[in-house]
């Protein structure tokens, strides 16, 4: 008898979980994606035209966040990556030609000309902005409509740049302010759709807030005492926001599985 594997099955950015918001054991596959193999850990994509098993239902991870615990999230979001990236990456960038999955790592090979594709991953700065003791910058963005969240400033880095340039970039485009003491906080994998968000603290060093439209409807500077609808927790924004109002840590010391 085959031992069953424990499963990500998706669908675009749901996954496959029952009730109690746990992975499914199934067969394994030829055509799967092996995530590790000492307890077989797979993923695979759940088939436009194939049915949901009994019992299990279709959540999107985003919302898995507030029942999991940080390994399995992270699990997932590698799992949903690797597997978007397996099927982005269906020929060849140089030549054309169909490629083939390599046997043991994580690289689409071309059979004519040997290149080889890796998954990659988006770094996107995100900063936590302070004025004096007791204030932050919050801002709105002009996307999200349908709430009164505030969140933190964050960009894609740009070819070339470092993160503090990225930083202080971004910040400048979207509210117009200046920065000083710009200091590394954390990182956080985030899978949507392949973005590593590298989190920064800095101070207020001049300009008057002036707003980006098309990205930032509001910003003001809160007081830590009056903050409003903030990110959920789980996101690294709200981790951070948390960390420079009430002093909690914003990366999860306590972890040791890797
Ligand atoms: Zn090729």
């Amino acid at each position: 008898m085959s031992k069953l594997s424990l499963a990500y099955i998706f669908q675009q950015q749901q996954l496959l979980v029952d009730q109690h918001f746990q992975l499914p054991r199934v067969e394994a596959l030829a055509s799967d994606l092996l995530l590790h193999t000492g307890d077989q850990v797979i993923a695979r994509d759940l088939l436009p035209d194939e049915p949901i098993p009994p019992g299990l239902q279709l959540v999107p991870i985003r919302q898995l966040l507030q029942f999991w615990n940080t390994q399995q999230f992270e699990q997932a979001s590698r799992a949903v990556q690797l597997l978007e990236w397996r099927r982005n990456h269906k020929f060849c960038s140089h030549c054309g030609t169909a490629t083939e999955a390599h046997a043991v790592e994580y690289a689409m090979v071309c059979p004519s000309c040997n290149y080889r594709q890796y998954p990659r991953v988006q770094p996107c700065v995100i900063t936590v902005i302070t004025k004096g003791k007791d204030e932050i910058l919050l801002a709105k963005n002009a996307r999200n409509t349908k709430s009164q969240m505030y969140g933190l400033i964050a960009g894609f880095v740009e070819v070339g740049e470092t993160l503090e340039d990225a930083v202080r970039r971004e910040t400048l485009e979207e509210v117009g302010l200046k920065l000083k003491n710009i200091q590394y906080l954390a990182s956080q994998p985030w899978p949507f759709p392949s973005n590593l968000m590298i989190a920064f603290k800095a101070e207020y060093a001049g300009g008057e807030l002036q707003l980006q439209e098309e990205e930032i409807s509001d910003a003001q500077f809160f007081k830590f005492d009056q903050l409003p609808e903030i990110p959920f927790k789980g996101s690294i924004a709200h981790a951070m926001i948390m960390h420079v109002t009430q002093g909690t840590p914003v990366a999860d010391d306590t972890k040791t599985w890797l």
